[in-house]
């Protein structure tokens, strides 16, 4: 069964005619009322254990496209399937179950509680679990204070930061705050992980690092959904889709897919190098 299964989805936003002076492609009417397609008609679907890039030049409807798979928003036509629930006929109550449960968000800017521990951080997606119903094997195993310490700790050390637990942010780098954040992502065991622009904060090490980490837990079996603006970035994972004017324009799997702890390893021996010879 697919993990994501989009159908003809179309976006629009009616933006209310006067105070209205951006110049992006619309359509008019009489009444000074803009329609914005930013979405036309996309298909796109996933299976599990897959490594999906979203690519596409700024204005393409990435954003849009993300929000939707994130159930952050709906779109206004088509159907979205995801882990065999239909959410565009959904109550709101199953649209905010579906995005607490079954998706796992990564950010550009991490979104970490700045006086909370890495643990604690890690801990929190727990906590609104307790109050799920919908939770037939969990619920009571979820209200021991025990099983999310550990839930978390597990987490963060397949992360790779075991050491790091006690860390506030500001005490980790930014390589190792975007840890936390995945393992914040991974702490729910949702369908797949949304990342959106992951490395945009990063330099190249802590960027390679992270693709690394991301291959591996894809090599675990993760489905990872990416939005990267950079190919070589793309050229990590095992597909890639661009959208262009909120068209599906093209969807490829990756050919000669780069490792990056093997790109990574390189990257050190040429930065040592460098650094010896200055
Ligand atoms: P990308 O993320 O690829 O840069 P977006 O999804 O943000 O593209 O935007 C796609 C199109 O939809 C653009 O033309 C943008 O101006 C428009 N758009 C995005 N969000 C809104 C909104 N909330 N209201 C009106 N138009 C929007
Ligand atoms: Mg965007």
């Amino acid at each position: 069964m697919s993990v994501i299964e989009m159908s003809r989805i179309k976006r629009e936003y009616r933006m209310g005619g006067k105070h209205n002076t951006s110049k992006k492609k619309k359509k008019g009417n009489d009444d000074g009322v803009v329609i914005v397609r930013a979405l036309r008609g996309v298909d796109f679907s996933a299976e599990a254990g897959e490594f999906v890039s979203v690519m596409g030049p700024s204005g393409s409807g990435k954003s849009t496209l993300m929000n939707i798979l994130g159930c952050l928003d709906k779109p206004t036509d088509g159907t979205y399937t995801l882990d065999g629930i239909e959410t565009s006929t959904s109550n709101s109550d199953t649209f905010a179950f579906i995005r607490n449960r079954k998706i796992g968000f990564v950010f550009q800017s991490f979104n970490l509680l700045a006086r909370t521990t890495a643990l604690e951080n890690v801990e929190l997606p727990l906590f609104y679990r307790r109050a799920d119903k919908k939770d037939s094997q969990g619920f009571h195993k979820t209200k021991s204070v025990s099983w999310r310490k550990e839930r978390a700790m597990a987490t963060l050390r397949e992360v790779g930061l075991g050491e790091r637990m006690d860390h506030f942010p500001s005490q980790l780098s930014g390589g190792q705050q975007q840890r936390v954040a995945i393992a914040r992502a991974m702490v729910n065991d949702p369908a797949f992980i949304l990342a959106d622009e992951p490395t945009g904060n990063l330099d190249t090490g802590m960027t390679l690092e992270i693709m690394g980490l991301f291959q591996q837990l894809n090599n675990r079996g993760k489905t990872i959904i990416m939005v990267t603006h950079e190919p070589e970035l793309a050229s990590y994972t095992k597909r890639i889709i661009t959208l262009r004017d909120g068209e599906l324009v093209s969807d490829i799997p990756v050919q000669d897919r780069r490792d990056a702890l093997v790109d990574l390893a390189q990257w050190k021996q040429e930065h040592a190098l460098l650094s010896e010879n200055t």
